[in-house]
Formats: C-alpha cells, sequence, structure tokens
C-alpha cells in the first residue's frame, strides 16, 4: 500500500468518524480569536477551549459536541509555540502544518484514547510495534502533580513493550495550549525512523533526533492554567489528540523527511524544472553547501504558510501581529527563493501547486487563489523595490559612519526609522548586517521613538492598496479590530522592528 499524504487524511478521518463514532468539526480559521491564547491557531483544540472551560452558550452546537474528529490548520510561530527557527533547518518543523486531530469531552478517557490510537498506528496505518515509542508524564513535585502510572499502566496492559514506555518532565509531556488556559498531562507516540528488529533506542526519544519523531499527543485535559501560573481543576476530564499529518505522511512513505512526502516534492519538482535550480538532494546543516536545500525547504513550507493565510484575507502589511507574521515570512520566502535563483514574479506560480494539494480539505484556498497571487505579486514587488533602496540607504551608512565594529542598537533604530534616507525593514537590515560580516544589535521592541516613527515612515502599504479588498479581507479586519478581537501581550522578541 502506498500512503499519499490525502488518504493518510481520510483514513484518520474515516477511523474516528466512521468506526469510532465521532463528529466530524471542519479546520477552525488561521486566525485565532479573543482569547485563544496566541494570534493563529496552533493546535486543534483552540476552537473546544470554551468547552473545556465549561463556557459554552445554551444555544452553540458546540454543548452537543462529545466525540470529535477533525483536521485543523495550524501555524507556529509566536507566543507558546515558536517553531519559526527550526523551519527549514530540520525535516520536522514548518511554520504551517495540519494537526489531524480527535478529542473526546466528558465522554471517554485515557483507557480508550489510548487503545483508539494504537489500533489505528498498528492495525490500520500498519506501522510496526517496534518502531513506536510511548511517553507519559513523570509527575512534578514543585507543581504537586503525580507521576501518570495509569497512563504507564494502560500501555502496558495494551501489550506495548515495557521498554518502549518511557517517563518525561513538564516539557515534553505536560501540554499547555499557551501561557493560561487549559492544559494538562499528555501521553505521546514517537516513531523510530531506522528501527530494525527489536533495537532499542530510548536515549534518542525526546533528544531532538532527526531519527526519533515525534508523532502523536495525547493530552488528557484536566486543568485551566491561571495567570500566576497555579492550576485549577477543570470541572470535567477531556482527551485531545494531535497528530501531525507531515509527520505520519513521511513515516508511512518511508522518510525521515517530511519534505520528500508528496505535500512536498511537487513544489520542488516545479523549482527545479521550471528554474533550472539543481534537484532537491535533502541535504542539511554542514553538508548542505550553498544552503541551496535548505532554501528549498524554506521557500516550499513558507509558500504553504502564505497560501493559508492569506486565503482568510491577511495581509503582509505591518498593521499588526498577523500582518507582521506573514510579511515576514513573505520575506523569508523571497530571500531564500533568490538562493534557489528563482526570478522574480515566479513564486506566485506554485500557488497552484499549493491549491491542489490543499484546496480539496480547505476550500477557502480554491476561492481565493487568484488574491493570494495578487497579494504576492505586488508584495513582491515592493520587496525588491524596498530591498534595492535599503541597500542603498545601509550603503550610505556605512560610508559615513566615523568608526568601524558592531552596528548599535542606537544606529539600526535610526536605519530602521528611516533617519539615513530610506527606511531599512529588520529582515533586510539584518541580511545586509549578516553579509558585511557586521554584528548588530537590534532596539527592544515597544520603544515608543521606534514605533511612532515606524507608523509615519515605514508603513508603506501603497502596493497593496490597488489590491481590490475582498469580503474575506473586511471579516478579517472585523475580527482582528471589532471589540470581541483582542490579544494579551505575549512577549515575542522575534517581530522586533519588522
Ligand atoms: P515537537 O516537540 O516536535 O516540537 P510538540 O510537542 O511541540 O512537537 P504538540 O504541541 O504536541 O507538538 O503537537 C502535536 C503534534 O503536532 C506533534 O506531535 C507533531 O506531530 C505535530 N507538530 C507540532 N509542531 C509541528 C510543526 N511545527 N510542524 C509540523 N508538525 C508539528
Ligand atoms: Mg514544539
Ligand atoms: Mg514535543
Ligand atoms: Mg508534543
Amino acid at each position: 500500500h502506498s500512503w499519499r499524504s490525502a488518504s493518510v487524511r481520510s483514513t484518520f478521518l474515516d477511523f474516528f468518524c466512521g468506526k469510532h463514532e465521532h463528529l466530524f468539526v471542519p479546520s477552525s480559521s488561521i486566525i485565532a480569536k479573543k482569547g485563544e491564547g496566541s494570534y493563529f491557531t496552533n493546535a486543534g483544540m483552540n476552537q473546544f477551549k470554551p468547552i473545556f472551560l465549561n463556557d459554552v452558550g445554551d444555544g452553540s452546537p458546540m454543548s452537543h459536541y462529545r466525540r470529535v474528529a477533525n483536521s485543523q490548520k495550524c501555524v507556529r510561530i509566536g507566543g507558546k509555540h515558536n517553531d519559526l527557527e527550526d523551519v527549514g533547518h530540520d525535516l520536522t518543523h514548518h511554520t504551517f502544518f495540519e494537526m489531524l486531530g480527535s478529542w473526546s469531552f466528558g465522554d471517554y478517557f485515557k483507557r480508550e484514547a489510548c487503545a483508539m490510537a494504537l489500533e489505528l498506528l498498528r492495525d490500520v496505518y500498519k506501522i510496526p510495534m517496534s518502531a513506536l515509542y510511548f511517553t507519559y508524564f513523570k509527575g512534578d513535585n514543585s507543581l504537586q502533580l503525580e507521576e501518570d502510572l495509569e497512563t504507564r499502566d494502560l500501555w502496558l496492559s495494551l501489550g506495548v513493550h515495557k521498554e518502549r514506555v518511557l517517563p518525561f518532565g513538564m516539557r515534553d509531556n505536560f501540554w499547555d495550549m499557551g501561557v493560561t488556559g487549559p492544559c494538562g498531562p499528555c501521553t505521546e507516540i514517537h516513531y523510530d525512523h531506522h528501527h530494525s528488529g527489536n533495537r532499542l533506542v530510548p536515549h534518542l526519544v525526546n533528544a531532538n533526533s532527526p531519527q526519533v519523531v515525534e508523532i502523536w499527543n495525547l493530552v488528557f485535559m484536566q486543568y485551566n492554567r491561571q495567570l500566576d501560573q497555579s492550576l485549577v481543576p477543570l470541572l470535567q476530564r477531556h482527551v485531545d489528540t494531535g497528530l501531525g499529518l507531515e509527520r505520519l505522511t513521511a513515516t508511512l512513505q518511508n522518510s525521515t523527511s517530511n519534505y520528500d512526502t508528496d505535500l512536498f516534492t511537487p513544489i520542488f519538482d516545479a523549482i527545479h524544472k521550471d528554474c533550472g535550480t539543481p534537484r532537491y538532494q535533502g541535504r542539511v546543516g554542514s553538508d548542505d553547501l550553498g544552503g541551496r536545500d535548505m532554501a528549498y525547504r524554506v521557500v516550499a513550507d513558507h509558500i504553504r504558510m502564505l497560501c493559508v493565510c492569506l486565503s482568510e484575507g491577511i495581509l503582509p502589511d505591518r498593521v499588526d501581529q498577523h500582518g507582521h507574521k506573514v510579511r515576514l515570512v513573505l520575506y523569508r520566502c523571497l530571500q531564500s527563493a533568490k538562493v534557489l535563483g528563482v526570478n522574480p514574479g515566479y513564486i506566485s506560480s506554485l500557488v497552484d501547486i499549493i491549491v491542489d494539494s490543499l484546496g480539496g480539505t480547505y476550500p477557502e484556498l480554491n476561492q481565493s487563489c487568484k488574491r493570494i497571487k495578487d497579494v504576492i505579486n505586488s508584495s513582491e514587488d515592493h520587496y525588491y523595490h524596498t530591498l534595492e533602496q535599503g541597500t542603498n540607504t545601509f550603503k550610505k551608512f556605512l560610508r559615513k559612519r566615523k568608526k568601524t565594529g558592531p552596528i548599535t542598537e542606537l544606529e539600526s533604530g535610526d536605519l530602521l526609522s528611516g533617519h539615513y534616507g530610506y527606511p531599512v525593514p529588520m529582515e533586510i537590515l539584518t541580511s545586509l548586517a549578516q553579509q558585511h560580516k557586521l554584528s548588530i544589535q537590534i532596539p527592544q521592541r515597544g520603544s515608543e521613538k521606534q514605533t511612532e516613527k515606524q507608523k509615519e515612515q515605514v508603513y508603506d502599504l501603497s502596493h497593496l492598496q490597488s489590491l481590490p479588498r475582498t469580503d474575506d479581507h473586511y471579516k478579517y479586519l472585523y475580527r482582528r479590530t471589532g471589540s470581541e478581537y483582542e490579544f494579551p501581550d505575549l512577549p515575542d522578541t522575534s517581530v522586533v522592528g519588522i
């Protein structure tokens, strides 16, 4: 059997919604709602937060949810879950990924959840047990949380070998949605890509090894974390599971890399064919001389994220966190596209591939295909313009500068705000400094002087003004500015001065 990503996804949903009588609930928006704890939806459970907190209105369909499953659009580039700096460097973290999820809201608990997970992996996807490890929560003394021996014993009773059942602490086996909110101990399933016979490699579990990769997290939601970080028990106990589609697909396609699956290879093939770039070879780190494979991964990852975000009406502007982040990802995508020798204007032609791959599951992509391309094209023009102006300004600054050595916070603040001529955006500034082998200090976010100046001088959205605003975009603007829409100010240094 060869597993295409689409059948991996549908098999998951058939298993839970068919055989195990879960209700299918569509993916929620990639834009998190007020109180969901992050700007982007970072897990399947976000939309169900009111259920966990017993905060569902009588008329809401959620009041009837008992067993639910879906495939959820997720983005993890800020707040509690921020994977942006790993993307491209490793083969398992994406900015955008799909989380296959199953839930029990006050219905079944640990035993059934573990039994179903095992049944699906072993009997349906036919993953050999000798490839799997199962972790459970070992407790935490300072928080007076007990070791989850119940879960350990459950795995053993389901026939898992005891050497494959391993305890871990808060970092790996206690799941939090954000700084506050629903949380609880979890049990995770990890896959050993190099499994052979009964050879055991427990030391590679949760060790950041490309060999043993976490694929599925089963969270037992039991607490609501308060602002003071204390844990208040929930009224009911719930199950919340999340299985990464890209990682599962990689294991089923016998690949150690998510990028060597049909979710990504069509993108690489197109770039190779259309632009004459040498083929993607899957090299990482120092093996990847010139960073070409890294650039391939960044482009492929980022274009997927961009399609999903733009399809929901977000624009790469500077108005708020969503726009900032989308813009940052777009700039990084274009920087990497340059490494691949891709011509300006080409990136938007990859949109069709993404829409083909994801549009069946997330129909909003089909409807906004043309607009996604328009936004990318006009932002790209703006990017190249900014790059040229920024580079000239930077050179002028270097020439006029009396001293040598690292660029100080004050100097970079002035560069960002346009003091030396054209305002040099953060992504461009850091990459120019890198090219000139100069270390650089960036001003702290929230420094009033900088944000005021940025508002006046750097918020150049003229290139986006020519684009027709669509219903989606207005809906998005309403959601983000409407009174029902506000976010906690999470510390997030990665957006400094963009
Ligand atoms: P990791 O430890 O690998 O960063 P995680 O523990 O942060 O993963 P969870 O919050 O437990 O991940 O999410 C559930 C599942 O979603 C993971 O087991 C994994 O399969 C998938 N997943 C999480 N983050 C990413 C990502 N950035 N890209 C792709 N898949 C992801
Ligand atoms: Mg993580
Ligand atoms: Mg983990
Ligand atoms: Mg996890």
